[in-house]
């Protein structure tokens, strides 16, 4: 203990030495504390928390009664979860959004940022959480953004692209978090136009962002929070690129843009 001790006490006498002006790469005000480094080593999400929420668990089908459940959604309820969709060919949403996930905490993580996620299997014998727990998943962590991640499943000939939902102004709901939450939307968007992405053709207004009152993972979100559309499942071209381990980087890299543009 005592050699502890000491071992700090010199430490702090070598952390003051090493503040001198012969080593001019160090910041002048270092004073030997953990938060003084060098400017190479800080990264653009150094201290942030951000929570990735991937839509529908794989197993959810084989849940129907626990997913069909009513459960609060930000003063109205409704059903815990749905089954999600998923290509012509097959690959379910599920899996989707969870490869896009993973991708997107490892590139955060890389940035410095701390992530939970709100599930952390892909398997058919699992379910949920509902959307109650996906919309307060952020607040329980002290997050600074929560993003939702889905595909679409549109029947709509031809439609194809992303969009991005926000959450209306709803007091005392969503009042707290829908400036911000715009923002993230916007700065979201504007990240998956940078990696040369198409908004939708088929949402109203055709300017990629909604705004949407009746999704309680958004309602009960107290920090700020999106759910992204990446591309709709059910057409083929967007199918290619959310079937393929090109395209899901991509959108990983757009949505990891996103949030560094917003927590600029
Ligand atoms: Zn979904």
């Amino acid at each position: 203990m005592r050699y502890a001790v000491l071992g700090l006490a010199l430490a702090a006498l070598l952390g003051g030495g090493a503040a001198s002006p012969a080593h001019g790469t160090l910041s002048t005000d270092a004073g030997g504390s953990a938060q003084a480094r060098p400017a190479a080593t800080a990264r653009a999400l150094d201290g942030r928390v951000i929570v990735i929420d991937p839509g529908h668990q794989l197993g959810n089908h084989n849940f129907p009664r626990r997913i069909n459940r009513l459960v609060p959604a930000g003063g109205f309820r409704k059903a815990c979860n749905t089954t999600g969709t998923a290509t012509n060919g097959g690959y379910p949403e599920a899996t989707f959004v969870w490869r896009v996930s993973k991708l997107l905490q490892a590139r955060l993580e890389r940035l410095g940022a701390t992530v939970r996620l709100t599930r952390y299997t892909n398997r058919q014998d699992r379910w949920g959480p509902c959307v109650d727990e996906r919309g307060r998943r952020g607040n329980r962590v002290g997050a600074d953004a929560k993003v939702s991640v889905h595909g679409d499943g549109s029947y709509t000939a031809g439609a194809r692209g992303f969009h991005v939902i926000a959450p209306t102004d709803r007091r005392p709901w969503t009042h707290d978090i829908y400036r911000p939450s715009k923002r993230l939307a916007i700065d979201t968007r504007a990240a998956l136009k940078a990696q040369g992405l198409r908004v939708a053709n088929y949402v109203a207004g055709g300017d990629g962002l909604d705004f949407r009152s009746d999704l309680g993972t958004l309602n009960l979100s107290d920090v700020p929070t999106v759910m992204v559309e990446l591309g709709n499942m059910r057409n083929a071209v967007d199918a290619r690129r959310t079937t393929s381990p090109r395209g899901r980087d991509t959108y990983a890299a757009a949505l990891a843009d996103g949030l560094r543009r917003f927590l600029r």
